[in-house]
C-alpha cells in the first residue's frame, strides 16, 4: 500500500441546529449540504451532531418518542450526558458518558430515545453524535440486534510521549481492536489527544473518511480545524497527520463504501422505493412490534 497523504476536500462548519424531538439539538452534517451525494460518506449515511448544550433540570425526560427504523444501524456516541434507549426487540440500556450504543434496526423495530432519568432531573451538559450506518441489501432484512459498548470495552492505543489515547469503537488502530461487530469493514475511533500530541492514521484510499472535531482544535494535514467542524477527506491517499493545538477529541469515521442504490425516506433506508413503501405498510400493519410511549 502506498502511503500518500489524503487531501482535505472540505472543512465544514456546523450547519444551523434543529431539534429532534425535544431532547436532541443537532447539527445535521450529512446527508445534505456539501455532502449532497448521499453516498459520499458511505457506509455512513447520516451524521447528527449534538454539539455541547446545557439542559436545565426536567422531571419529564426530554427526547424522541416511539418511531421505527429499517435498513440500517443507529450508532449513538455520548460525550456528555446520558441517554436511555428502549426498543420493540426488547433491548434497553443507558449510554453513559464515553459509551456507545450500536443498534442494528435491520428488518425493523420501534424505539425511543430519551435523556436518562437522573440526568434529566439534574440537567447538565449534553453532547452526542448519532450515525446512521447503512447495511448492504443482503443484510437489510436480518434480525435487529443491540450492542452496548461501554468505554471500558473499547480497544485503547496509547500514543507515544503521553500524546493521548485512541479509543477504538469499531475496526482497528495499531493492533487495538474495536468491540463493535459490523456488517461491512469500517473504522470508528475517538482520538483523544493531549495538547501538543500528534497522531498519524493510515486508512485505505477507497474508504470514505471524515473527522469530526468534538473538542479542542487541531492541525490536520497542515490545516487548522476548530471544534464542531467536520473535515471531509478526499479518497486520493491514505495518510492523515493530526497535531493537537490543545486537548482535543476527534471522532474518526472511515469505511468501505456500499455501492448500491439508496432509497431513503424518513426513518427508512432501503435500496428501492418499493421497499420503502413496504416498510411503511409493515409499520402500519404492526409488523415492527409494540413499544409503549
Ligand atoms: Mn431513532
Amino acid at each position: 500500500m502506498s502511503n500518500k497523504q489524503r487531501t482535505i476536500e472540505a472543512i465544514i462548519a456546523p450547519p444551523p441546529p434543529h431539534m429532534v424531538g425535544n431532547g436532541f439539538r443537532v447539527h445535521s452534517f450529512f446527508p445534505g449540504g456539501r455532502l449532497i451525494d448521499k453516498k459520499r460518506m458511505s457506509p455512513f449515511f447520516l451524521m447528527d451532531y449534538g454539539a455541547k448544550v446545557e439542559f436545565g433540570p426536567s422531571n419529564e425526560p426530554r427526547g424522541v418518542g416511539v418511531h421505527p427504523h429499517r435498513g440500517f444501524e443507529t450508532v449513538t456516541i455520548a460525550y456528555h450526558g446520558r441517554i436511555a434507549h428502549h426498543d420493540s426487540a426488547g433491548n434497553n440500556g443507558v449510554i453513559g458518558e464515553g459509551d456507545v450504543q450500536w443498534m442494528t434496526a435491520a428488518s425493523g423495530l420501534l424505539h425511543k430515545e430519551y435523556h436518562e432519568e437522573t440526568f434529566s432531573k439534574t440537567g447538565g451538559l449534553f453532547q452526542m453524535v448519532q450515525l446512521w450506518v447503512n447495511l448492504p441489501a443482503k443484510y437489510k432484512m436480518t434480525s435487529p440486534k443491540y450492542q452496548e459498548i461501554t468505554n471500558a470495552m473499547m480497544g485503547k492505543y496509547s500514543l507515544p510521549g503521553n500524546g493521548g489515547t485512541v479509543e477504538v469503537i469499531a475496526g482497528e488502530y495499531n493492533g487495538a481492536k474495536g468491540p463493535a461487530s459490523t456488517f461491512t469493514p469500517m473504522h470508528v475511533y475517538n482520538a483523544r489527544l493531549k495538547k501538543g500530541g500528534s497522531i498519524e492514521i493510515s486508512l485505505p484510499a477507497n474508504y470514505n473518511t471524515g473527522l469530526l472535531i468534538i473538542e479542542g482544535n487541531a492541525v490536520i494535514n497542515g490545516e487548522n480545524t476548530p471544534a464542531d467542524h467536520f473535515v471531509l477527506l478526499k479518497n486520493d491517499g491514505e495518510r492523515i497527520a493530526i497535531q493537537a493545538s490543545e486537548d482535543t477529541i476527534i471522532l474518526v469515521l472511515s469505511g468501505e463504501p456500499i455501492d448500491e442504490p439508496i432509497a431513503a425516506y424518513g426513518p427508512f433506508l432501503m435500496n428501492t422505493w418499493k421497499e420503502v413503501e413496504d416498510a411503511i405498510q409493515d409499520v402500519n400493519a404492526g409488523k415492527f412490534g409494540v413499544l409503549e410511549d
